[in-house]
């Protein structure tokens, strides 16, 4: 059976735009709040690094945890989730 639509190898390529996903910058995105570490109760045991959706936490060189905000989008699960209540959501 024939057909006057194109196949698929005449169709354009879709508009995709092949970038590494460091790139974007999901903290552009951010919804209104940013965490904020206490490093005072901060003990360094990573469960947020673990935790973050967006890889956007992480170790600092004294042990304590670090928010990455060009990535961190603010959900809060790293406030909601540290054991030692080391983070505090802050408006922007
Ligand atoms: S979960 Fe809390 S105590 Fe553990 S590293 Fe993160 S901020 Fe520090
Ligand atoms: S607020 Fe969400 S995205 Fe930002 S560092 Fe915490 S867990 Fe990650």
């Amino acid at each position: 059976m024939s057909s006057s639509l194109p196949g698929w190898k005449e169709l354009p390529m879709g508009g995709v735009a092949f970038r590494p996903s460091t790139d974007i910058k999901t903290g552009e995105w951010r919804l209104g709040f940013r965490p904020v570490v206490k490093e005072e109760k901060c003990v360094g045991c990573a469960m947020c690094v673990v935790l973050c959706p967006d890889m956007a936490m992480g170790l600092g060189e004294e042990g304590k945890a670090q928010v990455n905000y060009d990535y961190c989008k603010g959900c809060g699960i790293c406030a909601r989730e540290c054991p030692y209540g080391a983070i505090e959501m802050v408006p922007e």
